[in-house]
C-alpha cells in the first residue's frame, strides 16, 4: 500500500458539482488501497479576485500582507472538500501550509520550499484519513505565511510527493494532458502520451501554464512519476512527464511567450571587456536576458541586441541609460510588443531540418522574424506580437498536421 498525491487546480474545484467529481477521483484511489494526500488550488478565479481586491486598496502592497491575503483561497477549498468527503463517510482532514508545516524561504510571493515536516501528514494517513492540503502556501522560519508564485499548487503537490516518497503524483486539470501546444490557443493540437522532464521544463518555463516549471524541476530531481490528466474526462490516460524514448528524434511542442521586448545598444566599443561590463551590470540587477545577437565585430564598434521580458524593460533601460558613459555606447533603442515562438523537442540538436522547417512555415505566411536562437532541445524565433498566433499555428501545422 503506497501513498499517492493528487492535485486539483482551480477549475477542477470551482463548483460543488466539480468538487463531487474530485471526491470521486480521490475515492477511486482509496478503493485501490492507497493512502491519499490531496493538494487543492483556490476555487475558480478566487486568487485573481483577491489580487484585484488588493489593488482597490493599494498598487504597492506590503508583500507579507499580500501573501496573507492571496493564500486565503486555498484554505476555503480544503475546508469544503474535507466537509464533502466526511459527509460521504470518508475520513478527511484539512491542513494549511503552516499546520504541516511546509517551511519556505521568506521572499514573499515567490518563496521556495526548503523543507516539509512529514510527521503530521503521516500521523493522519496512518489513522486512515485522507489528507487535504492547501496548495501554493507555506510558512517561513519566523512563522510568516508565504506563497510560492502563481500556479504554485503544482509545486506543493510534487514537493509533497517527493518528501513522502509517494508512488506517483497526479496533476488533475481542465485538459486531458500535455498537448503539442496550448489546446485553447490554436487548432489541431495533439495530446502527448509522454514527455521528458527537460522538455516539460522548457515548455513550462516558456509559458505552458499546464504545469508550474518548478514542480517539474522537483519531479526530475527526486524521480517523481508525474502524470497530467483531466478531472472532467472519464478514463483520462493523460500524459506521463519524465519518460523519454531515446530513439525519438521528434519535435514535441510549440509555445509562445507574448511578453517580450528587445533592447539594442548601438556603437559599443568592440572590446570583450565592454561586453562583459554590460552583461555583468545586467546580471547584478538580476535581469534575465534571453536571445542575444551581436553584429560582426571587425570594426572598432559594434551593436548588440538582446531580449528581456516586458516587466523588466523599464528597469533595464533605466539601468543602461544611467551607465551610458561608463559603458561608452552611442545610442539605445528598444522595441516592445514582440513574441517569442519556440519549438521544443529532444530531437532538435541532431536534426538540422527543424530550423529549416520553422523558417519555411514563416516564409509561407510571409511573417518576418527578428531573431533566432537554438539550444539542444529548443529553437526560438522572435516575431511581432500581432503575428504571434499565426506564426505559432503555421509552425505547429508544419510539424503536427
Ligand atoms: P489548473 O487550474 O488546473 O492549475 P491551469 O489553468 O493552470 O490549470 O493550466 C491548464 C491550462 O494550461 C489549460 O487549460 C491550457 O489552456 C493551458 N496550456 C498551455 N499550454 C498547454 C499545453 N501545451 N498542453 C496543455 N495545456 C496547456
Ligand atoms: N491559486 C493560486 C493561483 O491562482 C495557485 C494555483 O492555482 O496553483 O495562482
Ligand atoms: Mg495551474
Amino acid at each position: 500500500m503506497g501513498i499517492v498525491v493528487q492535485k486539483f487546480g482551480g477549475s477542477s474545484v470551482a463548483t460543488v458539482e466539480s468538487l463531487k467529481l474530485v471526491a470521486g477521483h480521490i475515492i477511486d484511489e482509496i478503493k485501490l488501497g492507497n493512502k491519499v494526500v490531496v493538494v487543492v488550488s483556490a476555487q475558480g478565479k478566487t486568487t485573481d479576485k483577491l489580487i484585484s481586491e488588493e489593488k482597490e486598496i493599494t498598487e504597492n502592497a506590503n508583500l507579507r500582507e499580500h501573501d496573507v491575503l492571496v493564500s486565503v483561497g486555498e484554505q476555503i477549498t480544503i475546508a469544503k472538500l474535507s466537509m464533502l468527503l466526511n459527509d460521504m463517510n470518508y475520513k478527511a482532514i484539512s491542513l494549511t501550509g503552516w499546520q504541516i508545516p511546509i517551511i519556505t524561504s521568506s521572499n514573499y510571493s515567490d518563496s521556495r520550499i526548503r523543507y516539509i515536516n512529514n510527521d503530521t501528514i503521516l500521523e493522519y494517513l496512518n489513522s486512515n484519513n485522507i489528507v487535504i492540503v492547501a496548495g501554493f502556501q507555506g510558512v517561513d522560519e519566523n512563522g510568516n505565511i508565504t506563497t510560492l508564485g502563481r500556479g504554485g499548487s503544482d509545486t506543493t503537490a510534487v514537493a509533497l510527493a517527493a518528501s513522502l516518497n509517494a508512488d506517483k503524483c497526479d496533476i488533475y486539470t481542465d485538459v486531458d494532458g500535455v498537448f503539442t501546444s496550448d489546446p485553447r490557443a490554436i487548432g489541431d493540437t495533439k495530446k502527448l502520451d509522454y514527455i521528458s522532464y527537460n522538455e516539460m521544463i522548457e515548455f513550462a518555463t516558456l509559458g505552458a501554464k499546464v504545469l508550474h516549471n518548478r514542480c517539474v524541476e522537483i519531479a526530475k530531481k527526486f524521480h517523481v512519476p508525474l502524470y497530467v490528466k483531466s478531472t472532467f474526462k472519464e478514463e483520462s490516460e493523460g500524459t506521463l512527464v519524465g519518460k523519454t524514448n531515446i530513439e525519438d528524434l521528434t519535435v514535441n511542442g510549440v509555445i509562445k511567450d507574448d511578453y517580450i521586448s528587445r533592447i539594442t545598444i548601438f556603437g559599443l566599443e568592440n572590446d570583450v571587456n565592454k561586453t562583459y561590463e554590460l552583461f555583468k551590470l545586467l546580471a547584478q540587477s538580476s535581469i534575465n536576458i534571453d536571445l542575444i545577437v551581436q553584429s560582426f565585430g571587425e570594426d572598432t564598434i559594434k551593436d548588440i541586441s538582446f531580449t528581456v521580458r516586458m516587466n523588466d524593460l523599464y528597469k533595464t533601460t533605466k539601468l543602461l541609460e544611467k551607465n551610458k558613459e561608463k559603458l561608452g555606447y552611442n545610442k539605445l533603442v528598444h522595441t516592445e510588443n514582440l513574441s517569442k515562438v519556440s519549438v521544443i523537442g529532444v530531437g532538435i540538436a541532431n536534426n538540422p531540418i527543424v530550423a529549416a522547417q520553422i523558417l519555411e512555415a514563416l516564409s509561407e505566411k510571409n511573417i518576418n522574424m527578428h531573431m533566432i536562437n537554438s539550444s539542444e532541445i529548443k529553437i526560438s524565433v522572435l516575431v511581432d506580437i500581432h503575428n504571434s498566433s499565426a506564426a505559432m499555428q503555421a509552425i505547429h501545422d508544419k510539424f503536427f498536421k
